[in-house]
């Protein structure tokens, strides 16, 4: 059985979904349930009745196609990915795991291979969070990690309701009814850009990734002692700012503490009011993200960075509120699979290495229903977000291979 991407058609394909934008080319903007998103969903859909599979839809748009196996009464192995882009981003994230997918089940067919398992692939919905401030909405759904009542609680900064945006773009039916048993997927793996530089810089092929980090996002909220610039003397001071600095630097001390290239933390938002030149602080605001793939180890800075806030708070004589915004756990890949990718890459010739995801995806939720397994191929300098985000055909291409034989094999057990 020789199993072969066409490495054109994948490279056609994906600039003709990258045509689907609301910014100018090179840029790809694509908003969930925006006009853009709804064309490209349209576009693949065409792909999908095209290589005979059978589409699906879910209420919130999630969409699945199968390529029918022989057992039908066993549980499905499933790929996929996301085709949602945030603001001026590049054409690659997400769109290379549900093209390379496409192309993987069509390899597949073209070698007259025969699938005892059905192959999904899974086009989930709203990866990015642009739209209603939660990555990975599509996915958390069908993992019963979000509750139905989401459809009337999140909205989009113009007030409108996930509920009314996804039955505007067609999605109907009850919210509830998107979230899939455990077990209904026999096997998920997701072919993803590294969005990181190990790869490319390694001149390697494939990561073969081992667990996926998963962030725990919180607003610091700094409230001091506003005051003239010129007449609050030094020792009266409660500068608001000058406090969140101090926890800002507690926060990355407590990351490098842990000893763990895998942990990282980072503030990358800080709003300052009144913020005038001429005027002391009076309240501060930090937006901070912290990640790793042991959460025991990521509970652990969370809790010193609770202390330093502590610390903070009676040196300086500010309050300090700390509100969490979000904390997924992190996950760990199936051994079998990961095995499984990594066999499929020595068969190969490719050169290949074990890795973590530092990104999450729409496989830490699937993980949570199903044996996960994560395939990465290099992206240039590990540039991604941007327009000028690049996977070579040649890699999508080899990338696709390793999921068709990875596909393959766990269909046919
Ligand atoms: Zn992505």
């Amino acid at each position: 059985m020789s199993v072969t991407a066409d490495i054109q058609r994948l490279r056609t394909e994906l600039g003709k979904l990258a045509s689907f934008s609301e910014s100018p080319a090179p840029a790809v903007t694509r908003v969930v349930f925006g006009d853009m998103d709804l064309r490209a969903r349209d576009y693949l859909k065409t792909l999908f009745a095209e290589a005979s599979l059978l589409v699906r839809e879910d209420p919130v748009g999630n969409t699945f196609a199968r390529w029918l196996g022989r057992s039908q009464s066993l549980p499905p192995v499933a790929t996929g990915s996301h085709c949602d882009a945030i603001p001026n981003a590049g054409r690659f994230d997400g769109t290379v795991g549900v093209i390379g997918g496409l192309e993987a089940i069509r390899a597949l067919q073209r070698s007259g291979f025969e699938p005892k398992r059905s192959i999904d692939l899974v086009l989930f919905t709203s990866e990015e969070p642009t739209r209603f401030g939660i990555g990975c909405l599509g996915s958390r759904l069908l993992a019963g990690a979000l509750d139905a009542s989401a459809g009337d609680t999140l909205t989009c900064v113009e007030g409108r309701t996930l509920n009314e945006l996804r039955l505007s773009a067609g999605f109907s039916g009850r919210l509830g009814d998107v979230q899939l048993s455990p077990g209904a997927y026999e096997a998920f793996v997701e072919l993803h850009i590294e969005q990181g530089p190990l790869l490319d810089l390694g001149r390697l092929d494939i990561g073969v990734v081992t667990a996926i980090a998963a962030p725990a996002s919180f607003r610091i909220i700094v409230d001091g002692e506003g005051g003239h610039a010129g007449a609050v003397l030094m020792p009266d001071r409660h500068d608001a700012f000058l406090a969140a600095a101090e926890i800002a630097l507690a926060i990355e001390a407590a990351a490098r503490a842990t000893g763990s290239p895998d942990t990282v933390a980072t503030t990358g938002m800080c709003e300052v009011f009144p913020g005038a030149i001429n005027s002391v602080p009076s309240r501060a605001r930090l937006d901070v993200d912290v990640r790793d793939v042991d959460l025991g180890r990521r509970d652990a800075v969370l809790a010193a960075i609770t202390a330093a806030c502590d610390g903070v708070e009676g040196r300086r004589g500010v309050t300090v509120r700390l509100e969490p915004i979000n904390a997924d756990p992190p996950a760990w890949c199936a051994e079998p699979i990961v095995n499984t990718i990594a066999a499929a890459s020595e068969a190969r010739g490719l050169r290949h290495r074990t890795m973590i995801s530092r990104a999450y995806h729409d496989s830490l939720f699937m993980s949570r229903i199903a044996a996960t397994g994560m395939i990465f191929i290099p992206c240039r300098e590990g540039i991604s977000h941007r327009p000028d985000e690049y996977a070579s055909p040649e890699a999508i291409g080899r990338g696709t291979e390793v999921l068709a034989d990875t596909l393959a094999a766990l269909a046919s057990s």
